[in-house]
């Protein structure tokens, strides 16, 4: 549905950039906006039906939160937890389940700093995990990220970050590809 609609809206585009002929008249920004607004509902769409099936028959403490003011941080908070975090960011989680634990640690830490809750980003980049939120304590994200670098991606066991075929990895020996 989204993929359907990203290849009308980007279509229409082009045929207007290609077509220059005086006859043709071209969406009015009415129309345009239109179809942004259908793609950018499609997408909200698509997400909340993934975080709808990832949810089902789990059981977890934030799985009734609505709001981040709202997002309970505490110790009995699992991997749901995470994934709830992500929805109400409107983002998605975009690293190995490895990590799940050290992320969970990372809020709980963010939180005792003072934290509003916002991230925009959740993810393994060049090997390492990058959480980016607003907070002026960039030194508990920094921490994080180099502690990332220590733990199996994958399965959450000790593990080293090396690089195969110019892309970079951490991983343990059993999850380790050369
Ligand atoms: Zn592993």
């Amino acid at each position: 549905m989204v993929k359907q609609l990203l290849k009308q809206y980007n279509e229409s585009k082009i045929n207007r950039q290609i077509n220059s002929k005086p006859v043709y008249s071209p969406p009015g920004p009415e129309e345009q906006a239109a179809q942004r607004e259908a793609l950018q509902r499609a997408i909200r769409d698509e997400r909340d039906n993934y975080y709808n099936i990832l949810f089902a028959g789990q059981d977890f403490i934030n799985k009734n939160t609505t709001a981040l003011d709202r997002f309970i941080i505490n110790g009995e908070m699992n991997h749901n937890d995470l994934y709830k975090l992500a929805q109400l960011n409107r983002i998605k989680v975009e690293m190995g389940k490895g990590w799940n634990e050290l992320v969970l640690q990372l809020m709980r830490e963010l939180d005792q700093a003072g934290w509003n809750r916002e991230v925009s980003s959740i993810k393994e980049k060049f090997g390492e995990l990058r959480f980016y939120a607003s907070t002026d304590h960039e030194d508990i994200l920094d921490k994080y990220t180099a502690k990332s670098k220590t733990i199996c991606e994958i399965c959450g066991r000790p593990g080293k970050f090396f690089t195969a075929n110019s892309w970079d990895y951490t991983r343990c020996d059993e999850h380790r590809r050369t």
